[in-house]
């Protein structure tokens, strides 16, 4: 017997090639504003979300975490890694891959690589809570970490929120340097910084995207004037933090989803029910962003699953029509769905 196999078991497949020519097809700033918009619908759609803090695996030297969500019409998940011993064994701190499903029949409707969509969404994400938070007319960020996901921080604020100069430090001036450069080719004015304090001088926006599996102190109270807007990427996981807790305590505290950001964000610091406001409230008007001159806002980012939903759904529209994906044989789909085992002979 002739067993045919349904076109249904082909799945799109993003390689990290294709995701390459398919940022570059369409500019890595436009590609983090819409990316950011179509982040900010999904937040006003907030309550439609089935939510769950990721199941994360640690171990001594870093993080392996799954992360889900679904809208009721589609499900997606993201497997991502948290290694800050990697850079040094000359391999990636955050690799990841995802996939999105449809609900109805939970066949995959995508697969792709998502070491780079995670650096492009983590970015359309901060920008976009800092056209919300930052002080309006903000210019000059500082940038602290300049590793991997640094240039891409730097360019969604230059895109989303407008921001010329950024001010880079990072312990090691060689990552500085690859960063200066690259953010210099992109039409950043950059400034190349000794020490944390320097970086942060004439800053309307610090962000902090350092890797360390360790309550770090990367902002001290001394060095945080009022009015700034923090963007916090890099405490993202128990026992790895930024900022100082008394700096938590000055300012107005923004999160994405408060059961994951409590273990996992700066704010495990605090006791379980310090205040905090989620973003999509304040997208939907529900909730205040920035009231007054003096206040200091701060986004306690961890990078959570609606996050990487809407960048899978963005990739699978964006890939229509083109050749930036493959077909991945992944699915067993035989003509009879019973006869499974009609495959084997
Ligand atoms: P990376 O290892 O490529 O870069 C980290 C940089 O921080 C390095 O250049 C290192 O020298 C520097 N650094 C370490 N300690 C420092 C200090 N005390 N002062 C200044 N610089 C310091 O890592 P990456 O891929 O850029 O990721 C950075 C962090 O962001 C990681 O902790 C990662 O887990 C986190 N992250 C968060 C999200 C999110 O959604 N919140 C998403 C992706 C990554």
């Amino acid at each position: 017997m002739e067993l045919k196999f349904s076109e249904h078991a082909y799945v799109p497949f993003v390689s990290v090639e294709n995701m390459i020519r398919l940022v570059k097809s369409i500019g890595p700033e436009k590609f983090m504003s819409e990316l950011g918009d179509a982040i900010e619908a999904d937040f006003k759609r907030w309550e439609l979300f089935d939510k769950t803090p990721r199941v994360a695996s640690h171990s001594d030297v870093g993080v392996i975490e799954l992360m889900p969500t679904s809208d009721g019409e589609m499900y997606g998940f993201k497997y991502v890694n948290g290694h800050p011993k990697n850079t040094a064994e000359g391999l990636q701190t955050v690799t990841a891959f995802g996939l999105l499903a449809d609900v109805y029949t939970g066949y995959p409707k995508l697969l792709t690589a998502m070491t780079l969509l995670t650096a492009l969404r983590t970015a359309a994400m901060s920008a976009l809570v800092g056209r919300y938070l930052a002080p309006k007319g903000s210019r000059t960020m500082a940038m602290i970490g300049n590793g991997a996901q640094s240039e891409f921080q730097c360019l969604a604020f230059k895109a989303i929120c407008g921001i010329e100069n950024v001010r880079l430090y990072d312990i090691d001036p060689e990552a500085t340097e690859k960063c200066a450069r690259n953010l210099e080719e992109a039409g950043l004015s950059v400034a190349r910084c000794k020490t944390a304090e320097e970086s942060m001088e004439n800053a309307e926006i610090i962000t902090t995207c350092t890797a360390d599996k360790q309550h770090a102190t990367i902002l001290t109270d001394n060095m945080i004037g009022d009015g700034v807007h923090i963007n916090a990427i890099g405490g993202d996981c128990p026992g790895k933090t930024e900022v100082a807790e008394a700096v938590l305590r000055r300012s107005d505290i923004f999160v994405e989803y408060p059961p994951q950001t409590r273990i996992e964000g700066d704010i495990q610091q605090l006791p379980e029910d310090y205040p905090v406001t989620e973003l999509w409230q304040v997208m939907l008007g529900q909730s205040k962003g920035r009231t007054h001159d003096r206040q200091i806002t701060l986004f306690d980012s961890v990078g959570f699953a609606v996050e990487d939903f809407s960048a899978l759904k963005y990739v699978l529209e964006k890939i229509q029509g083109t050749d930036f994906y493959d077909n991945l044989d992944m699915l067993a789909d035989p003509s009879d769905p019973r006869n499974l085992y009609g495959m084997l002979s």
